[in-house]
């Protein structure tokens, strides 16, 4: 029996028979390509949407967020370690559940959308879009929160089900990918652009790692690549690390730091930059960039008050980007 190559992320694994991809859960089954996590989810929780990140999609809402086990990353420092960093073993398919299962499952608990997350969606590609087909049928939103590496065949296929994303955009140089996930920092910038086009809404998040990725001039570096390549009105989330899995002797990330970054954002432009896992930051909360009114505050994954009028400003007008009513 041959190899089988696995196209959906730009590791082109070529899987022997009875082995898996960098994955773990991507098999070679009789010359076969097989998602052995398919309909076998380690995690499903309703979730608030802002945990995805997302602030400028349905600001309230819950999102049923599913995962399967494995990763096409390897992240030192990852936070959802104990679902991604596994393989499809057995005990790593805690539940059962179909497609339609999940979509029957999300309208029950009167969840708008879908998320794929904690893991990363790319490696559970089926499987997220036989649910997102689905989904839309039944008038649900799918959201991909994902690391972006994928590759672009397999993203614009799924791309006419997929509504929003978080894409996590680890760090600015390739060599943060090459030594701490495992992985390239082309083909995510590639991931984040073909997105936009593709009509998507995307938010990005920036995990700031102390001594790793939070160089400030390499983070407005990062700030003016969102501007200039995917707009102005990208929300921006930078986000607070946690000691983790292979990188426990790195503290917390200070305040200071995360409040830089968002300055950093603000002044190249972006208009929405946001502090996140600082619970109860002003900067958790959304402003107008135009004349400074608050429009939601957040505490937290709570929000206290919206006054987003018809997805204005209720003060100036001024249109605010994002996805407002369901
Ligand atoms: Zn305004």
């Amino acid at each position: 029996m041959g190899k089988v190559r696995c196209e959906l992320c730009p590791k082109y694994c070529e899987i022997d028979e009875g082995q898996s991809g960098d994955c773990r859960i991507r098999v070679n089954l009789d010359g076969k390509l097989v998602a052995t996590t398919y309909g076998r989810p380690s995690a499903i929780h309703i979730d608030p949407i802002e945990k995805k990140p997302l602030n400028h999609f349905y600001p309230a809402s819950r999102i049923l967020s599913i995962a399967t086990a494995g990763c096409n990353l390897h992240c030192s420092h990852c936070q959802n370690w104990q679902i991604s960093q596994q393989d499809g073993t057995e005990v790593n398919k805690r539940y059962k559940a179909s497609p339609e299962q999940i979509v029957k499952t999300a309208i029950k608990y009167n969840c708008p959308s879908i998320a794929y997350t904690y893991s990363d969606p790319v490696i559970f590609y089926e499987y997220v879009y036989d649910t997102s087909v689905i989904g839309h049928e039944k008038k649900l939103k799918n959201v991909l929160v994902t690391a972006g590496y994928m590759n672009p065949e397999p993203l614009k296929e799924i791309a006419p089900y997929i509504d929003a994303a978080n894409v996590d955009l680890k760090g600015f140089t390739n060599e943060f990918y090459q030594k701490n996930c495992g992985a390239t920092l082309k083909p995510v910038l590639d991931t984040l652009v073909l997105m936009k086009e593709l009509g998507i809404w995307v938010e990005v998040t920036n995990l700031i790692i102390p001594t790793k990725n939070d160089d400030m001039a390499t983070i407005r570096k990062m700030c003016k690549w969102i501007y200039d390549h995917l707009g102005a009105d990208t929300p921006l989330h930078f986000s607070k690390f946690h000691p983790m899995y292979r990188v426990r002797n790195i503290p917390s990330t200070p305040v200071k730091t995360l409040e830089n970054a968002q300055k950093e954002a603000l002044n190249v432009g972006l208009h929405y930059a946001y502090v996140g896992n600082l619970f109860g930051h002003k900067g958790e909360s959304t402003r107008c960039p135009t004349d400074g009114t608050l429009l939601i505050k957040r505490i937290g994954y709570k929000i206290i008050e919206n006054n987003i009028k018809s997805g204005k400003c209720p003060t100036c007008s001024t249109k605010i980007s994002g996805r407002w009513e369901v």
